[in-house]
């Protein structure tokens, strides 16, 4: 019997996150022929408005939660709306992002639809009827394989950005529409207001490039330099715990163990040590550059490229190549 695979597709200001169209691609891996693409879109008033670029990237049905209640991300509302679409759909499966919204909601799914759950997968594959699940172990050293036992229960999975795929988008495919009502429960807490600290051009952990500083920046203006560099190369600016907690920037930079997971294409460390903590966040990155004037720096031992330097001389000599390269 044909099976329902349902993406929880996630927006920030009116725009759906790469992740979402990584996930419609992992649920593809997962499903068998016959089976069915879908998402599911929970917001405020417009959020239907993004269900045409959910079909190019694949989903055949999007069921639709839209109600002014739903304009800010809370847990107990986006559960109640997601609960109320998965007992239409009755899916086998729902991914989610492995974001911070992702990994909220995710094990609230999981757990009121006693379904196990699989964090944070880097890739999946199937074979016959079995479909297993990679992630990354001990900061990256090692991985593992996962596979649901139980076939009554829906799985639960969250998808780590910038590691699947995404197809290429078909902006000719059309996908059935499906409004459904918002249960709009009693919540037990509302949101006032979204205070944003940081300007989210481009997203940290979505991020193809990023340019990180540590405590070798020596000051907030000594992110500067970087920040020239991550605009030159359409890159995001991240930092060590050490920058951070120096006060050099906001800990929503922090990359690493506690902080965010990034695997960019390219991975610029400038001024930073290397601390297996800080490594659990970035060693998956496809291409580490590391600059630090310390030749013997542990960062060099994971970096594919190493320019030992000082990184305020070495910083804006790359943004002047690269601004001549891309220009
Ligand atoms: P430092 O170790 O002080 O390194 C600064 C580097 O800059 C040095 O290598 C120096 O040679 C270089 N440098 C200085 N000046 C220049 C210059 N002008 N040009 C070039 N290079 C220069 N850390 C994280 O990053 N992320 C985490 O999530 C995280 N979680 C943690 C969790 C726990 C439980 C613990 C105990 C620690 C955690 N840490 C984390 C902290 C981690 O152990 C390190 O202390 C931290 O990563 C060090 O930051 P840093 O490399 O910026 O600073």
């Amino acid at each position: 019997m044909a099976k329902q695979f349902l993406v929880v597709a996630e927006a920030r200001s009116g725009k759906l996150r790469q992740v979402s169209f990584e996930a419609l691609r992992s649920a593809q891996l997962s499903a068998a022929d016959g089976d069915t693409l879908a998402a599911v879109l929970i917001g405020g008033a417009g959020t239907k408005a993004l269900a045409s670029e959910l079909a190019a990237y694949g989903a055949e049905a999007i069921y639709v939660v839209e109600d002014p209640q739903l304009e800010s991300y809370s847990s107990e509302a986006y559960l109640s709306a997601l609960l109320a679409v998965a007992a239409i759909a009755g899916p086998q499966a729902l991914y989610f992002g492995h974001t911070a919204i992702g990994r909220d909601l995710a094990p609230l799914a999981a757990a009121s639809l006693s379904s196990g759950q699989i964090s944070d997968v880097t890739g999946v594959e199937r074979s016959g009827d079995n479909v297993s699940f990679t992630r990354p172990l001990y900061a990256g050293k090692a991985v593992e394989k996962k596979a649901f036992t139980d076939p009554d229960a829906p799985w639960v999975v969250t998808i780590r950005p910038n590691n699947i795929a995404a197809t290429e988008p078909d902006a000719s495919r059309q996908a059935q529409l499906i409004d459904v009502a918002y249960p709009a429960p009693s919540l037990r807490s509302i949101i006032r207001e979204v205070v944003k600290k940081t300007s989210g051009a481009i997203d940290l952990a979505e991020a193809k490039i990023v340019v990180s500083g540590g405590r070798g920046v020596r000051s907030a203006d000594g992110f500067q330099p970087l920040e020239e560099l991550a605009a030159v190369l359409g890159g995001a600016v991240g930092a060590s715990r050490g920058a951070c907690d120096a006060g050099y920037c906001e800990y929503a930079m922090q990359i690493g163990q506690t902080g965010k997971v990034v695997t960019p294409e390219i991975y610029i460390a400038c001024g930073i040590s290397g601390a297996i903590q800080h490594l659990a966040g970035m060693s998956s990155s496809r291409v580490i550059i590391a600059i630090n004037k310390d030749a013997e720096a542990p960062i060099f031992k994971v970096a594919d490229y190493g320019i030992v330097g000082d990184l305020f001389e070495v910083v804006p000599l790359l943004t002047a190549e690269f601004k001549k390269l891309l220009a």
